[in-house]
């Protein structure tokens, strides 16, 4: 933020199949840009593989406004990783993350800018209300956010989601942490400084429907707890200690029946629960192990996060990764 003359300002907008949004946003961003004071703006559209007309949009978009960049990736890789390769390419003393579909209002920016000149570091936005979503989501979402801060030792704040401005030295150390499944808003929490939330109204989507169905959401909340805790793992040995203190009970009850009175005690349906359970319990924590497994694997491949296919707008191109 200290560099003589003005400030830049980066919005990173990753973009599946978003062909009439873009425009809309582009303009209230613009309308955006005329209000902060001293400080310039780029938008660094990331198009995450859309099959849609969104990239010609975004050409035509830039051919009317240079400071548009597009970053093309080779095909979609998922929302983190696309914002991950707009931060990358991002120059800017901030950066903002913001969806394209308009339910982050871009209007926020001008009060996250000022918070940012104030001296934070992360200024993210806080979904006061979220208009039409359906109740399932809502309760989802909900769920999610408190069981992951039950869990986890970062503070990630409830009901926050990317739409959020970061100072670029926080920036910069975001780059340095190279994981493979990100679960951005965890790693800016873990990384600290001076964190203010601000709050908002998430607004309906302009246009198009959403791309995190059921099981992308269930994968992104696998993401993020296994990246931050290791309590799932631990629940093996909770369920041990629980299994193997039911057992003593059962010696108990076995002996009882067996030494004080002449009830013989029926077999099949004890044993066949307990072999149940114990087995379900069994192939449920191999579950769990293997959902880490599989990202330490992926963790050690290092393979790039993503793959740039075309790049517009940007002076000294940096490689893909
Ligand atoms: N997005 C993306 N790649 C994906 C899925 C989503 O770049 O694979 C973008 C999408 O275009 C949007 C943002 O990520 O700008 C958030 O997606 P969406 O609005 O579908 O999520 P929701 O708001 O329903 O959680
Ligand atoms: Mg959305």
């Amino acid at each position: 933020a200290d560099r003589p003359g003005r400030q830049l300002v980066s919005v990173v907008v990753p973009v599946f199949n978003e062909e009439d949004n873009v425009g809309p946003l582009h303009q209230r961003l613009r309308k955006v840009e005329a209000s902060l004071e001293g400080a310039a703006m780029e938008i660094i559209f990331v198009d995450d593989g859309s099959r849609d007309g969104t990239y010609e949009r975004l050409r035509a978009l830039r051919r009317d406004d240079d400071q548009v960049r597009i970053v093309k990736l080779s095909r979609n890789f998922g929302h983190q990783a696309a914002v991950t390769a707009g931060v990358d390419s991002a120059a800017g003393d901030a950066v903002v993350l913001i969806d394209a579909d308009l339910q982050d209002p871009p209007e926020l920016i001008v009060e996250m800018v000022r918070k940012w000149r104030e001296g934070y570091d992360v200024v993210f936005a806080v979904r006061a209300r979220r208009e039409g979503e359906s109740p399932f989501k809502l309760w989802t979402a909900s769920l999610f956010y408190r069981l992951i801060r039950r869990i986890t030792q970062v503070e990630i704040p409830l009901d926050t989601g990317d739409f959020r401005l970061m100072s670029r030295r926080l920036v910069d150390d975001l780059l340095r942490l190279g994981e493979r499944h990100r679960f951005i808003r965890g790693l800016v929490a873990w990384l600290g400084y001076r964190q203010i939330g601000v709050e908002y109204v998430r607004e309906q989507r302009l246009s198009g429907e959403t791309k995190y169905p059921l099981r992308r959401m269930l994968k992104f909340a696998v993401d993020g707890i296994t990246s931050f805790s290791f309590v799932p793992l631990q629940l093996a040995t909770w369920l041990g200690f629980l299994a193997a203190s039911s057992a003593f009970v059962g010696v108990g009850v076995v002996l009882y029946y067996r030494l004080f009175t002449d009830i013989p005690l029926p077999g099949w349906a004890s044993v066949m629960i307990s072999l149940l359970f114990l087995g379900g319990v069994q192939l449920m924590t191999l579950g769990l192990i293997g959902e880490y497994i599989g990202r330490i694997y992926d963790e050690v491949k290092a393979r790039p996060l993503y793959i740039v296919e075309e790049k517009h707008g940007f002076v000294n191109t940096r490689a893909s990764g």
